[in-house]
């Protein structure tokens, strides 16, 4: 993916950055990092992310919330955790790509119309609302948000699997909505105490 080179000054960087990721469980190490490159060397995903891994990390620990936020990197890891395993600093860098992830969704950062950032978000959208995933809006909606035109290119395919009961067309949900809700809320209200620690 193309990278757009800018000067970067320290006045732009956002100083609280790394204290917050540090603050976080899994991101405790972050600063320990000793720019080796053994996780961007063991990634098998580095070669298609915009920013290496170890780059990554390094930018975030800088304070380049914004760039790092906005990355496709985050998106495209796919927890594989060999990084994780290979770091001889024992930074949790796949922990510290969740909570990156986390945080574009939460302040709309992400990159726009990139399908795993809507994904995930749509993901947790409907567990809250209806405690399962509904496939068919989830996938109609993913589509909508993101390409009109392969929504058009795979409508025959959904309808076909609508018509031998591959895809449900009726919304599935739980009994105990409010309380998974509660419990939903009351997990978000942890993590955002323990954010401001
Ligand atoms: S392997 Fe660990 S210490 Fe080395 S660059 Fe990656 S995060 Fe930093
Ligand atoms: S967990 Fe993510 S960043 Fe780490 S090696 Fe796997 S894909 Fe790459």
């Amino acid at each position: 993916m193309p990278l757009k080179q800018t000067i970067k000054y320290e006045s732009d960087c956002d100083k609280e950055f790394a204290g917050w990721i540090s603050g976080q469980t899994g991101g405790e190490n972050l600063r320990h990092c000793i720019q080796c490159g053994i996780c961007s060397a063991t990634c098998p995903l580095s070669l298609y992310m915009d920013y290496t891994p170890r780059r990554l990390i390094n930018m975030a620990r800088e304070g380049f919330k914004k760039e790092v936020l906005s990355s496709f990197t985050i998106w495209l890891c796919s927890s594989c955790y060999a990084c994780r395993e290979e770091c001889p600093k024992s930074i949790k860098v796949t922990d510290i790509m969740y909570l990156l992830k986390r945080r574009a969704i939460e302040e709309g950062v992400y990159p726009r119309r990139f399908p795993i950032p809507v994904l995930a978000r749509e993901f947790g959208r409907m567990i809250f609302m209806f405690g399962r995933v509904q496939e068919t809006l989830l996938v109609t909606d993913l589509f909508l948000r993101t390409s009109w035109f392969r929504f058009l290119n795979m409508t025959g395919l959904g309808l076909n699997l609508m018509r031998t009961g591959r895809l449900s067309v009726l919304p599935d949900r739980i009994k105990g909505r409010r309380q998974l809700r509660q419990v939903m809320a009351a997990l978000d209200l942890q993590e955002s105490k323990e954010a401001v620690k």
